[in-house]
C-alpha cells in the first residue's frame, strides 16, 4: 500500500468540505483555531508514520482522551500494562484479578448528546457508555483512584505512547473549561448523588479537564492508538491491553464513538473512531493501522466535516473498513 499516495488523494477528495462546519465555540480558546487546517495521519502496526498537510500541528484532542483514559483505566486495572510500569503518578499498579469499570459505565449508545442529563436520572447515576461526558467522568474518577493523578498518569502515558516528550496540557483551555464547565460538574454530582464517583467532584472534574486539554497532532494520536490496531500490543512489543479488551474499546469506539452519529459514522466509514470537538478523529484498522485526521470545523453533531469525508474516502479507496 503507497500511504502517501493514498493520503494525498484522500486530502485532495476532503479539501472542498474543509471549512464547512463551525469550529466549536464554547469556550473561547477553541474558537481561536482557524477552520482552514486539515492534516491526516497514518501509523502502521509496524512503526511506520505518514502524513499529509498540518499532520504535525499540534490541537486540543478534546474527547479523543476519552478512548484512552478508558484504554488506561483497563491497563492499569490488571496491572499488565507492559512497559516501565511509570503510568501512574504515585506508582500504584491497580490490582490483580481485574477491577470492572463496566459495573459503573454501560456500553450502549446513548442516543442522546454527549453532555446529557436525562438518562442519568431513569439509570440511577450509571452513564450508558464511556465516551459521553458522564461515562468519561466516570473513568476519569476511576484512573484517579487508581494512579492518585488522572491527567497526569494520562500525559506521561501518551507521551510513551506516542514518542513524544514534548506533549503538554494547555492550561488556557483547562482554564476555560472549567470556567464555562457547569454542565460537567452537574452530571459528576448527579453521579456522585447515586454512589458513582470514588473521587470528590472538583478533583474529577478538574482532572477531566486537563485531559481534554492536551495538545497533540495527527501524527501524535495516530502513533499513539497503534495498541488498538495491534491487539493491545505497544509499539516495543510489550502488551498493554489482553487482545480481548483492545478488541472491546474498538467496539465501543464502532457504537458509540462519534457523538450521536455513531450509526452514520460506521455507515459511511465502518471503522471504529473517537472525535472530540478540537475536530480530531482517530480511527482503528485492527490488524493494519491507526489513522488520526483533523480539520476543526463541525457539524451538528461535533464531528468535524472535512474530518468524516476523508476518513470515509479512505476506507473506499482502501476497502479496509471493519466490513
Ligand atoms: N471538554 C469538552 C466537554 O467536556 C469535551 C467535548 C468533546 O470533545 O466532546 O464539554
Amino acid at each position: 500500500m503507497d500511504y502517501r499516495a493514498v493520503l494525498e488523494e484522500v486530502a485532495a477528495y476532503a479539501r472542498p468540505y474543509v471549512g464547512q462546519g463551525q469550529v466549536a465555540d464554547y469556550i473561547p480558546a477553541l474558537e481561536r483555531v482557524s477552520p482552514d487546517r486539515f492534516g491526516i495521519a497514518v501509523a502502521d502496526i509496524h512503526g511506520a508514520v505518514y502524513g499529509v498537510g498540518d499532520w504535525e500541528v499540534p490541537f486540543s484532542v478534546q474527547s479523543i482522551s476519552k478512548a484512552f483514559s478508558l484504554a488506561l483505566v483497563m491497563a492499569q486495572s490488571h496491572g499488565s500494562q507492559g512497559g516501565n510500569g511509570t503510568y501512574g503518578a504515585n506508582g500504584v499498579q491497580g490490582g490483580p484479578g481485574g477491577d470492572d469499570i463496566w459495573q459503573r459505565v454501560g456500553r450502549e449508545p446513548s442516543g442522546t448528546p454527549f453532555n446529557s442529563l436525562v438518562q442519568l436520572e431513569a439509570e440511577n447515576g450509571i452513564p450508558r457508555n464511556p465516551f459521553i461526558n458522564a461515562g468519561a467522568l466516570v473513568v476519569t474518577d476511576r484512573l484517579q483512584t487508581l494512579t492518585g493523578d488522572a491527567s497526569t498518569s494520562m500525559l506521561h502515558f501518551l507521551r510513551e505512547e506516542s514518542g513524544n516528550p514534548d506533549l503538554a496540557f494547555d492550561q488556557a483551555v483547562a482554564d476555560s473549561e472549567a470556567e464555562h464547565g457547569d454542565r460537567n460538574a452537574a452530571l459528576a454530582h448527579f453521579m456522585a448523588s447515586f454512589g458513582n464517583l470514588e473521587n470528590p467532584v472538583p478533583s474529577v472534574i478538574q482532572h477531566y479537564f486537563w485531559q481534554c486539554s492536551i495538545e497533540m497532532s495527527c501524527r501524535d494520536l495516530a502513533v499513539a492508538g497503534g495498541f488498538l490496531a495491534r491487539h493491545g500490543l505497544r509499539a516495543d512489543g510489550s502488551r498493554l491491553l489482553e487482545a480481548r479488551e483492545a478488541k472491546r474499546i474498538n467496539a465501543v469506539m464502532l457504537t458509540c464513538g462519534t457523538y450521536d452519529a455513531a450509526g452514520e459514522f460506521a455507515y459511511r466509514v465502518g471503522l471504529p473512531a473517537k472525535s472530540g470537538v478540537g475536530g480530531g478523529i482517530i480511527a482503528v484498522i485492527p490488524g493494519r493501522c491507526t489513522l488520526c485526521v483533523w480539520s476543526p470545523a463541525l457539524d451538528a453533531r461535533g464531528n468535524s466535516v472535512a474530518g468524516a469525508a476523508a476518513l470515509d474516502h479512505f476506507t473506499t479507496l482502501t476497502g479496509w473498513s471493519v466490513f
